[in-house]
């Protein structure tokens, strides 16, 4: 087998990782880096960031104002010194992307313009009409690979990580192009992975937001945090799930029921459709259980009407939401409604890290929606994960920079890349079981549906455990029906499977342990926010047997746990 050698090895090419890889060689042009991914950078799920990138631009608005808007949209759960930490340093952010190429939409007088978004009592998103994430991430890449010290590896799926002493060593990854598995040797690993939205039928997000890097360092040692806490985003487009971006009702669209009645004044008389997502998802969730959804072919829906802002604003404003209604929903947005509902769009919790994106695990850091520092809590506002991305993405960098030059490489053991070979091409390529991993997975998708979503309850939950469970041994006996090693689809989808199996274990055990609703988990026997029991982070480890769960205080610097009301 193969061995590379690099200093800093980040995996994954979004967002985060880009914003780290820069980072790094900034702090050490002999630093060697590389950045791993399974896909073309550019077809990494931040290219769908639509919306804007939170950041204080204006004089009326301050740090403190953003920070406490982002506490109480986290409903309290957010550590609130990584929340100071991020909101001081998200305008830099602005300002070097700016510098890097990102075509920021502007005001009249020249200034980089503001959407209003929801749950942010300023506006505060920055955009680039609504492809805000297609153009950070074209500026960032352009940057990324103007250093003759980072390579790329395009197309190469990491299997696992390599740790050796609570130490990051190195990592698997199959080169997709001829299907071999290679090992790498490094001094850091900055994981910068992304979500794990896949585990639900209805989201927003790609098809590749499987949690790979989550569930990598799950398996190495690493907890993960608030796992339970998973947004659901009021506007996802039906039937395909495809994002609607909240600057639409940022720029002043209408949520609307069977009646033609904007129901969110019966649920958050002062914001209306500008509350946070948990709020609003909720709304919409009960106005469909109570009969008020409009009827469809593809089960009941809620209606977003953008009619009134007439067609100029929505082409200068909202030019890919128009598009995307016409070619993906069979709508003009100019003439007719938008048929929604709420979808599966963020992942809270991930691999659990401290201000400086480091894991309990040396030389192990992870950044951007793997990661879990806590900035969002219980609900992220809209806009912050972007300006995440980038604030602790070039932390990670940094961070991991420093401590590759300070350290050296320590050996991989063979046996421990042998067993990882063993397992995917005997144990999973070489399986003839009779199960199929669509079959599983799609059967995971409808339980996390049905039992894991908006509203949940005890019983539900505890079903849906023992359901994922069952999954988790039908997978043992899965065949891939593709035995060859070139771009091995197959492959890769039941290597992702298995990921987001234990990840939606680990997911239903949090959100069944939880006996509380905040933020976006809601119970429906626990209908109530619990301080007294629950102000506090979840913990989970994997074991030989079931995930260990524990728990951690949440950090509070100056805003004390509050009603949240809107
Ligand atoms: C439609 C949509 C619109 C959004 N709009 C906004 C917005 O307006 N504002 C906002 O703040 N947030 C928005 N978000 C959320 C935000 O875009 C994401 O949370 C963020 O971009 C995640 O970035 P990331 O760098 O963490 O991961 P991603 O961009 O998801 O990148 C993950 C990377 O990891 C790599 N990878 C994963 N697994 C492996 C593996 N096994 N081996 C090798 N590589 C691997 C992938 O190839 C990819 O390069 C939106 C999300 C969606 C879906």
């Amino acid at each position: 087998m193969e061995k590379h050698t690099h200093d800093i090895l980040i995996i994954g090419a979004g967002l985060a990782g880009l914003r780290a890889a820069v980072a790094a060689t900034e702090i050490s042009n002999n630093l060697d880096i590389a950045v791993i991914s399974k896909l073309h950078p550019l077809r990494s799920h931040s290219v769908c960031a639509q919306g804007g990138t939170g950041a204080v631009m204006r004089e009326k608005d301050s740090f403190d104002l953003h920070a406490f808007d982002t506490v109480k949209g986290a409903d309290y759960l957010a550590d609130q010194d990584a929340v100071e930490f991020f909101v001081k340093n998200s305008p830099k952010e602005i300002v070097l992307t700016e510098h890097w190429g990102c075509p920021w939409s502007r005001t009249p007088d020249g200034k980089i313009d503001q959407r209003p978004f929801g749950g942010h009592t300023f506006p505060r998103a920055c955009f680039a009409a609504d492809m805000t994430g297609f153009h950070e991430m074209h500026a960032l890449y352009g940057k990324a690979t103007s250093y003759s010290n980072v390579k790329f590896y395009d197309e190469w799926f990491a299997t696992s990580i390599i740790v050796e002493n609570n130490t990051a060593v190195g990592l698997t990854a199959i080169e997709m192009k001829t299907g071999k598995m290679q090992a790498f040797q490094t001094k850091a690993i900055i994981m910068a992975t992304g979500g794990h939205e896949r585990i639900y039928e209805f989201t927003t997000f790609s098809h590749t937001t499987t949690g790979d890097g989550m569930a990598m360092a799950y398996y190495a040692g690493a907890p993960l945090m608030d796992m339970e806490f998973v947004q659901f985003h009021p506007t996802g487009l039906v039937p395909s799930g495809v994002l609607i971006t909240e600057g639409a009702r940022g720029e002043g669209g209408f949520l609307l029921n069977s009646k033609g009645e904007r129901f969110m004044k019966n649920y958050a008389a002062e914001k209306m459709e500008l509350a946070p997502r948990d709020v609003i998802s909720r709304a919409e969730q009960a106005e469909i259980l109570d009969g008020r959804g409009l009827e469809g072919p593809y089960g009941p829906y809620i209606a977003l009407d953008l009619r009134h802002l007439g067609e100029e604003k929505i082409n200068e404003r909202l030019p890919l939401i128009r598009d995307v209604a016409i070619k993906l929903g069979g709508v003009d947005p100019v003439k007719e409604y938008i048929p929604i509902r709420p979808a599966a769009h963020y992942s809270m919790g991930g691999i659990r890290t401290n201000m400086k994106t480091e894991t309990p695990i040396k030389g192990l850091y992870a950044a951007g929606e793997c990661a879990c520092i806590s900035v969002h809590g219980a609900n992220r506002l809209g806009t912050n994960s972007t300006a995440e991305c980038l604030v602790f993405g070039a932390v990670a960098g940094e961070e991991a920079a420093k401590h590759a030059s300070n350290s050296s490489f320590h050996e991989i053991s063979q046996q421990t890349v042998l067993a990882e070979e063993k397992r995917v091409f005997d144990e999973i390529l070489g399986n003839e079981g009779d199960e199929r991993s669509p079959v599983i997975r799609d059967e995971m998708r409808r339980i996390m549906n049905t039992k894991v979503w908006i509203f949940r309850k005890g019983d539900e939950l505890e079903n849906a455990l023992k359901e994922i469970r069952q999954l988790k041994q039908r997978f043992k006996k899965m065949k891939v029906e593709d035995k060859s090693r070139p771009f091995n689809g197959g492959l890769l989808d039941a290597l992702q499977l298995g990921f987001m199996l234990d990840l939606a274990e680990v997911t239903t055990l949090s959100a069944l342990a939880r006996t509380e609703s905040r933020g976006a988990h809601s119970r429906r026997d626990y209908p109530k926010r619990d301080d007294e029991h629950w102000l506090k982070h979840t913990l989970a480890y994997q074991t030989k047997d079931d995930p260990r769960l524990e728990y951690i205080p949440v950090t509070i610097t100056k805003w004390p746990p509050a009603a949240r009301t809107y």
